[in-house]
């Protein structure tokens, strides 16, 4: 057994969901298949939610009106029989009367997120009654029977775990299980959501979960590249990254997954696939728990980081100096990504400034305190561990022309970070392309 997750653009079109049936359909082996809602789906019910918070009915009217004749549409294109294209449009008809109900009632975030719901219930909705018309053996389950979230927002994974087997043991012999991605109950039973991109964390979940042979995350690149396609040229996929590589890479910019959706399995020890419907032969990225000695695997970058430095004499031998200036990120909730210590000054950066100025003015207090905004991290991820000579030194071969803010190595075996300014993203990609790959 396999979970296969889709994104909005593998299920964008009436064209691209018949792929996707077919891709999960064309042999026996039994699949959950975790859908996103359509491409742009979800962003229109954010936009939706927002008229509704201005109190303007009419604004969102007009947005759920052309959304449904959007989805009308498709049923036309995706639908062979009268009979299902039927069913389909009654399902859509009843799905957007619910949406329009919104309008007449008081909006709060519970409402917005039973809204952004939606998306999701119905391109699972859509695809169950296309497979069922191409004669599959499928069944719809609904997520927010499966995942949950525990008072602090996060996965209740023990309640998935036994909600997903019991489920799975309710309903045997189907080939293909079907269940949105993204949506989930909180730990008050309210319809609640993974957060934007959530999708790949409910396939990892799920397959953590059941501890599946593997988890496929379907979008339209080839995997995970080796540095920015939209940046750098001649960037190819890696063929494999240990589970820490890909979270870091994820978190450091690289698109294409959901930062911390792969945890779950990784400590299920279940492999992560990256593949891609457009080319599905392709073989993509595996992330698994096997590290690959003596190799650099891709670069990745962040942008939007602010560089705080706190210069003290007072440091000089000082201990507790740093408890300090973390209690401050503490209080503001703003996590720390990079840091850098001499004995008279601290650098460190933020990707969260919406309590730059009240951090910067409680840190005057330890110090003398200056901000850079508009930075960027550069981070190179493979064996980078101490024994692995020389790669270091390799990755820094290419900032021989660039200004370097911050260096930081030696937190994981497999990382080192560079802090350079906005202006000089794109060189240093290329740069570390060059020397990285290309030599
Ligand atoms: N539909 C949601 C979003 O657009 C979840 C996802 O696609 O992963 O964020
Ligand atoms: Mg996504």
């Amino acid at each position: 057994m396999k979970v296969m997750k889709f994104g909005g653009t593998s299920v964008g079109t009436a064209e691209r969901m018949k792929s996707v049936a077919q891709l999960i359909s064309c042999d026996m082996d039994t699949k959950i298949v975790v859908l996103s809602a359509m491409s742009g789906t979800t962003n229109t019910l954010v936009e939706i939610s927002g008229y509704l918070y201005k109190k303007n009915p009419e604004g969102a009217n007009t947005l759920i009106n052309k959304l449904e004749q959007k989805y009308i549409a498709h049923t036309f294109e995706l639908y062979k029989t009268e009979e299902w294209r039927k069913a389909t449009t009654k399902f859509l008809h009843e799905e957007f009367d619910y949406l329009r109900s919104f309008t007449k009632v008081h909006f709060t975030s519970f409402e917005e997120k039973v809204i952004l719901a939606q998306g999701e219930i119905i391109s699972t909705n859509m695809m169950t009654n296309y497979l069922k018309e191409c004669g599959e053996n499928t069944i719809l389950l609904s997520a927010l029977d499966i995942i949950r979230t525990d008072k602090n927002a996060e996965p209740d994974f023990s309640y998935i775990s036994n909600k997903s087997q019991n489920i799975m043991a309710e309903n045997p012999g189907y080939k293909i299980y079907i269940t949105q991605g993204f949506i989930c109950r909180n730990a008050y039973g309210e319809i609640d959501n993974l957060l934007r991109g959530g999708s790949d964390y409910t396939a990892c979940l799920i397959g953590a979960a059941l501890k599946t042979e593997e988890i496929q995350i379907w979008t339209d690149i080839d995997g995970m590249h080796n540095n920015d396609p939209r940046i750098v040229e001649n960037t190819v996929p890696v063929r494999q990254l240990h589970f820490e590589e890909a979270a870091e890479l994820a978190y450091f910019g690289a698109k294409i997954l959901h930062p911390t959706c792969i945890q779950p399995a990784k400590f299920a020890g279940v492999p992560v696939r990256l593949l891609n419907t457009m080319d599905p032969t392709a073989p993509g990225t595996l992330i698994n728990n096997s590290f690959q000695p003596g190799t650099i695997k891709a670069v990745a970058a962040k942008d939007d980081i602010v560089c705080i430095q706190i210069e003290s004499s007072r440091m000089l031998l000082a201990h507790g100096f740093l408890r300090k200036v973390f209690e401050i990120f503490e209080i503001y909730k703003t996590s720390i990504d990079m840091i850098c210590t001499s004995e008279v000054g601290v650098s460190l950066t933020i990707d969260n400034a919406a309590h730059l100025n009240e951090i910067v003015e409680e840190l005057k207090k330890y110090g003398t305190v200056s901000v850079e905004k508009e930075m960027v991290i550069v981070c190179v991820v493979g064996d980078l561990s101490a024994n692995n000579i020389g790669f270091e030194t390799m990755a820094s071969e290419a900032f021989r022309q660039i200004p370097v803010r911050m260096i930081s190595y030696g937190g994981s075996r497999h990382n080192i970070s560079f802090l350079v300014q906005k202006e000089d993203k794109k060189r240093t990609l290329q740069a570390l392309s060059d020397t990285l790959f290309h030599s």
